[in-house]
């Protein structure tokens, strides 16, 4: 669940605002975001992802915290770089460790007829 938007790295873009599905945000002072709704978010990470300065951090745990010290200080704003999203860093699906595909000739097709 979202927990923290980081005040002092927002630039105000409003990208988190427009890709929430859920519509949590609302635009604050100096146009940095506030939680408005915050029962109503869905945990999906997409205004992290979105975040062009990784000022907002979102908590895997779907219900709020009820402290803000139980928050991981090397966790917040690390989402986007580990997705690999932004200027200069290797996308995630690149680096992911997952199992070798074959290599060699393709899996024969199976016929219509059976
Ligand atoms: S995690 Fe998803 S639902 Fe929650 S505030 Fe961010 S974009 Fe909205
Ligand atoms: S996406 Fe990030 S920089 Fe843009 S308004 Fe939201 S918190 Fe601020």
């Amino acid at each position: 669940m979202i927990e923290l938007v980081l005040a002092q790295d927002c630039i105000g873009c409003d990208k988190c605002i427009d890709v929430c599905p859920t519509s949590v945000f609302d635009r604050g002072a100096k146009g940095v975001p506030t939680i408005a709704r915050h029962g109503d978010c869905q945990t999906c990470f997409m205004c992290e992802a979105y975040c062009p300065t990784d000022a907002l951090y979102v908590h895997p745990q779907v219900t709020p915290l009820a402290d803000h010290d139980d928050i991981e200080q090397e966790h917040v704003g690390r989402y986007r770089e580990q997705i690999g999203w932004g200027r200069g860093r290797s996308p995630g699906a690149k680096v992911a460790v997952g199992p070798e595909l074959p290599k060699g000739a393709l899996p024969p097709r199976r016929s219509s007829d059976g």
